[in-house]
């Protein structure tokens, strides 16, 4: 039994986790704690960083599962320790310096690179995007081969290429009649690694590869009222390499496009077809929301809904992100179904000729010629090929068949 497990604990490891279970463990939450990441974090890098150079080290482990912190404090020789920072890029191999910086502009030698980012467009409905949702995604991607642990065979298996003395490249001269040309060209020996291990060394998972392929499944959270264009990042969860810190895995959430409602920020939108009678006398209409609930909408006698009119249902949009309790709109826009020609009975128009508001009388028109004049129906077809054309080219082109002559004839 050890004494205090506070130091285990911090690295979230048993206290009877291997060497290599704690090097993962560290790295793994080192790269999520590191000031540069995650500047929040607090001293949580430097506690979990010092928790693992003591535990990393047999010796001071052993000291401190026997008495706890205090008798760390009280041993010999101690010194201040290794830094956070010295620690980490020990752990990742190179320098100090700011890992997770620009990059691009920075010298090989400035600490480990970052790997890609990788990212991933991850279409969800609208029906998720309401309701939450975890969606589950493979991924392929390249790992630190946990056998030889990046080293790609045994402890001092790897020697440095003596074709390129570890550069990876070689200068080769070629004579072009009297021109000497110097060419850089990738190390044959080595295929431009820099380095070598002897086929009988090498590691047998992932020959002498030092990384390997992983199918990974992530887990996404598709929280109620995520957006568009929306990114979930998976930190450090991109391809790994020996000597980079791995990039992240970045989820975007594409909304896809839904056949009844219309998503504006938290509103929905939504076009209801209602006859003519409902939206004079009243009545009921359902709408069936994204979580299948049926919204039994009334629509109150005289209230009178015109086409084109736009109401709101307050509290039934979609659910505000980080803020599912706080839901926006549900606009409604009407159009209303008119009954068909002739439906009517001579009776029945004038049961409806008491029942609505008198017609308009005519303005006056007296001392100008009045002819009376009959509609007939336009095919919108014509119509619109008609206005597209700008009428007067068709009737042209076409003489006797334009819309205006058509009317004329019948
Ligand atoms: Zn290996
Ligand atoms: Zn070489």
């Amino acid at each position: 039994m050890v004494k205090d497990t506070k130091f285990y604990d911090l690295l979230e490891v048993s206290s009877t986790a291997s060497e290599s279970e704690l090097k993962k463990a560290y790295r793994k939450l080192a790269l999520k704690y590191h000031p540069d990441k995650n500047p929040d974090a607090g001293d949580k890098f430097k506690d979990i960083s010092h928790a693992y150079e003591i535990l990393s080290d047999a010796q001071k482990r052993e000291v401190y599962d026997r008495y706890g912190e205090e008798g760390l404090s009280g041993e010999g020789g101690g010194g201040p320790g290794m830094s956070p920072e010295d620690l980490f890029s020990h752990l990742f191999g190179g320098g100090g310096g700011g890992f997770f910086g620009g990059g691009g502009g920075r010298s090989r030698n400035a600490g480990p690179r970052k790997g890609k980012d990788m990212a991933h467009a991850l279409k969800v409905s609208l029906e998720d995007l309401y309701k939450g949702k975890v969606s589950k995604l493979a991924l392929q991607k390249q790992v630190i081969c946990n056998k030889c642990d990046g080293k790609g065979g045994k402890e001092g298996a790897v020697k440095t290429c003596t074709g390129c003395h570890g550069r990876g490249v070689k200068i080769i001269m070629r004579q072009i009649g009297p021109m000497i040309q110097q060419m850089q060209q990738t190390c044959p020996d080595c295929n431009g690694e820099g380095e070598m291990i002897k086929e009988k060394d090498r590691c047998k998972a992932c020959n002498g590869k030092k990384i390997s392929s992983e199918r990974k499944i992530l887990e996404v959270y598709i929280d109620k009222g995520m957006q568009d264009g929306q990114k979930i990042t998976f930190t450090g969860e991109g391809d790994q390499a020996p000597g980079i810190v791995p990039g992240d895995v970045i989820i975007v959430i594409e909304e896809k496009e839904h056949p009844r409602f219309k998503r504006k920020g938290d509103d929905l939108y939504y076009e209801a077809k209602i006859d003519l009678l409902t939206a004079l006398a009243g009545g009921q209409f359902s709408i069936t929301h994204l979580d299948d609930r049926v919204l039994l909408v009334n629509i109150l006698p005289g209230e009178v809904v015109k086409p084109g009119d736009v109401k709101a249902i307050s509290g039934e949009g979609m659910p505000g992100y980080k803020r599912p309790f706080e839901k926006g709109n549900l606009y409604v826009k009407f159009d209303i179904a008119f009954p068909p020609p002739n439906w009517a009975t001579p009776a029945q128009l004038a049961a409806l000729e008491q029942a609505l508001p008198p017609r308009q009388p005519l303005p006056p028109h007296k001392g100008k010629e009045v002819e009376e004049v009959v509609l007939t129906t336009v095919d919108p077809m014509q119509q619109q090929r008609a206005s597209h054309n700008g009428g007067q080219h068709d009737m042209d082109e076409d003489e006797g068949h334009g819309p205006q002559v058509q009317c004329a004839q019948q």
